[in-house]
C-alpha cells in the first residue's frame, strides 16, 4: 500500500525538508490576515487554521499578470511565458489546501485547461504539487462546503493528509508526483497498520454527520431562472457596495481585464491581464458604448446567475464551493445562503 503515516510533530519536518527541494507555499499569518505565500520554515505556517482569504488560484492566475512586452516598430519582443518570468524552473509545493480550495481550483482547471487551454494558467498550474488537508468539520461558520459537495475532491490534489486519531495522520498519494514525495523522505514516515486503516476508514464515514446543508443545490438552476425578477434581487442589490471584494476572493471566479501599459515616449509597453469584477460598472459594457449592465441590479444578480446557473451548466461543476469567504469579506454583511434562499422563498 503506496498510503503512509506521519505523527504531527513530523508534519513540521516534512515542510522544511520539502523547502530545500521545492518553493513551498502555505498559509501564514502575514499582516493579521490568513495569507498564502512561500515560506522560508515551518514556523511560519497556520496548520489548523481557518481558509486564507484568497484561494490558490491566486498562484495560478494571478491578480495581476504581464502577458507579452512590445515595442511599436518591432512588434512583440518578449513572451512573458519564458521560464525567466514566471519561474518555472523549480516545482512549488502547496501546503496544507483545504478540500473547497481543491475542488475551486478544479474548477478553473475546467476553465482554463480543458476547456480551453490558457497556457499562463496552465504552465503555472502544471508545475504545482498539491498536499490538502482533509477537513473533518466546517472550519468556520461561514462554510458550506457540504452543500456544494465540495469537501471531497477526487482530483487537483497529490496528497491529501486526514487526521485519524490525535496527533497521527494518514496521508495518501493521489498522483504520480504524491507518491514522489512520499519517496524522497522515507524516514518521516511510518507504514499504517490495518487499525490505522480501520480509523482511516471510520473517520471518512463520520466525516459527513459533522456538516450540515445549508442550501439544497438540486433543481437551483432552473427556479434561479423562474426568479429572474425577484423583488429579493432588489433588496440585496440596496445593501451592496459594489466594492468587488466578495469576487476578488472567490476560488471560483475567474474574470479578467487586459490593459497595455505604455512607456511614457509611446515606443514600448507591456500587455498586463488583471482581475476584474462583475459588480463593477463598464464590466459589460462594449465597443460602440452599449453596457449590456449598466443597472446595478442586473450587476449584482449576473453573479449569482452566472456562479449557479451558467457555470453548472457549462462546465458540469458547481459555480459555487461553499467556502464562505464572500460572506466574510463582505463589508455589507451579505450572505450569499441568504441571498439564494430569500430569491427561492419568493417560488
Ligand atoms: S463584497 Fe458585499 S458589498 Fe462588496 S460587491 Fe460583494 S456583495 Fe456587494
Ligand atoms: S460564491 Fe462565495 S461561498 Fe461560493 S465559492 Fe465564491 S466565495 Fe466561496
Amino acid at each position: 500500500m503506496v498510503s503512509k503515516l506521519i505523527s504531527r510533530k513530523k508534519i513540521p519536518e516534512l515542510v522544511d525538508a520539502m523547502i530545500g527541494d521545492f518553493v513551498v507555499i502555505a498559509t501564514t499569518d502575514k499582516n493579521n490576515v490568513p495569507t498564502l505565500i512561500e515560506i522560508s520554515s515551518s514556523d511560519e505556517v497556520l496548520f489548523d487554521t481557518e481558509l486564507p482569504m484568497i484561494s490558490i488560484k491566486k498562484l495560478f492566475h494571478p491578480a495581476k499578470q504581464d502577458l507579452f512586452k512590445f515595442n511599436r516598430t518591432k512588434g512583440v519582443i518578449k513572451s512573458c511565458l519564458d521560464e525567466s518570468d514566471i519561474g518555472v524552473e523549480k516545482k512549488i509545493v502547496v501546503f496544507g489546501v483545504r478540500p473547497c480550495d481543491i475542488t475551486g481550483n478544479n474548477v478553473l482547471d475546467k476553465i482554463f485547461k480543458e476547456y480551453f487551454r490558457d497556457e499562463f494558467y496552465s504552465t503555472l498550474r502544471e508545475r504545482a504539487l498539491i498536499i490538502g488537508i482533509n477537513c473533518l468539520q466546517p472550519c468556520y461558520e461561514n462554510c458550506f462546503c457540504e452543500s456544494m459537495s465540495s469537501n471531497d475532491p477526487k482530483s487537483g490534489y497529490d496528497i491529501m493528509l486526514t487526521e485519524i486519531a490525535k496527533d497521527k495522520f494518514i496521508i495518501v498519494p493521489n498522483t504520480d508526483g504524491g507518491k514522489r514525495i512520499l519517496k524522497l523522505y522515507p524516514d518521516l514516515f511510518q507504514e499504517p497498520t490495518d487499525d490505522d486503516f480501520e480509523k482511516y476508514v471510520r473517520t471518512l464515514e463520520l466525516k459527513k454527520n459533522n456538516f450540515k446543508k445549508y442550501i439544497l443545490v438540486e433543481g437551483l438552476p432552473s427556479e434561479l431562472e423562474d426568479k429572474f425578477e425577484s423583488r429579493a434581487w432588489k433588496k440585496y442589490t440596496k445593501e451592496c457596495l459594489f466594492c468587488g471584494s466578495c469576487t476578488f476572493v472567490c476560488p471560483t471566479c475567474y474574470c479578467f481585464n487586459v490593459k497595455d501599459k505604455i512607456s511614457i515616449d509611446l515606443k514600448t509597453g507591456t500587455r498586463q491581464r488583471e482581475w476584474d469584477s462583475c459588480y463593477y460598472p463598464e464590466f459589460a459594457s462594449v465597443a460602440g458604448g452599449h453596457d449590456f449592465r449598466h443597472e446595478k441590479e442586473r450587476r449584482f444578480r449576473y453573479r449569482y446567475l452566472h456562479k449557479f446557473i451558467d457555470i453548472p451548466r457549462r462546465y458540469n461543476v458547481e459555480g459555487c464551493v461553499g467556502c464562505g469567504r464572500c460572506i466574510t469579506y463582505c463589508p455589507a454583511v451579505i450572505d450569499v445562503r441568504d441571498v439564494v434562499e430569500d430569491v427561492r422563498g419568493e417560488m
